[in-house]
């Protein structure tokens, strides 16, 4: 595949892929997740491939799902979709490829600048580590915008801690680089300029590891979280969002919402 929307960079043992479109702050409108799918498969797959980085190129991280181009899709405003075809779709291309994501069996890191919102939120918080830098900010405003139970993917009470996932989705402010390493949802964070090169010493640092050990450490650790309920608590926060998307709230809003407006929205509503 030859790839339009991201960056796939093979660096010795540890591919970093790339979200790549700078001038649209980098939102996912459906090429680049599939891109970003078959780059993390492919990077499964590879048995000379020890970590996968995930991070954008440019000023931001991701300003998550394009509202504009995924047009037809459940999150562009000029859908018309029935609700079976919502529930595959999102299931699909939002549910399943974070799963993706998740269930790799080899490390993954999160590097992320700028604005990392919603649907980018979820992708890299799939990551089993994140390095922010100190310019970077999370939020999930769409409680607020367009009236449905944050993103797809219910990842944030998971990393934030449940106390510190509902302001953020109930204010729809954003949280900082530092408010995240509080929380632990971030392990580093690190100046905009040495991001790349502190993401990938971790990386390298992991690959030194063996690889069989790294992966059933990686499978028990997730094991646990599926113990106390993760995968459950995500399918059924799945079909949750589903119902609020039927609402006539977010048809309302929906109608109302200008697509380029994600990432100010977010920053709005900063303290
Ligand atoms: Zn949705």
């Amino acid at each position: 595949m030859q790839y339009q929307y991201i960056t796939y960079e093979q660096l010795g043992p540890v591919t970093r892929i790339c979200h790549n479109r700078p001038e649209k702050s980098n939102s996912q409108n459906l090429g680049l997740l599939k891109e970003l799918d078959h780059a993390v498969t492919r990077a499964g797959a590879d048995k000379d491939v020890r970590v996968v980085i995930i991070g954008g190129k440019g000023k931001h991280f991701s300003a998550g799902h394009d509202l504009q181009e995924n047009a037809g899709g459940s999150d562009s405003a000029d859908q018309d979709m029935s609700p079976e075809s919502w529930e595959a779709y999102e299931t699909e291309y939002y549910m399943d490829y974070c799963m993706r994501i998740y269930d790799l069996p080899k490390p993954t890191i999160a590097q992320v600048q700028g604005a990392c919102v919603a649907g980018a939120f979820m992708v890299a918080n799939m990551c089993d580590l994140l390095v922010a830098s100190e310019d970077a900010f999370f939020a999930d405003p769409v409680v607020h915008m367009v009236a449905t139970t944050g993103a797809e993917v219910m990842i944030a009470p998971w990393v934030l801690g449940f106390r510190k996932a509902k302001e953020m989705l109930f204010t729809g402010e954003r949280i900082s680089a530092r408010d995240g390493l509080m929380a632990g949802m971030v392990n580093r964070v690190v100046p905009r300029e040495k991001l790349e090169e502190e993401t990938l010493a971790m990386a390298n640092r992991i690959a030194k590891a063996p690889p069989f050990a790294i992966k059933m450490t990686k499978k028990s650790l997730n094991r646990g979280l599926d113990m106390m309920g993760f995968r459950a608590f995500l399918q059924a926060h799945h079909h949750t969002h589903l119902l609020a998307h039927q609402s006539a709230e977010t048809k309302r809003l929906f109608a109302t919402l200008n697509p380029e407006n994600v990432v100010q929205t977010a920053k709005d509503k900063q303290k």
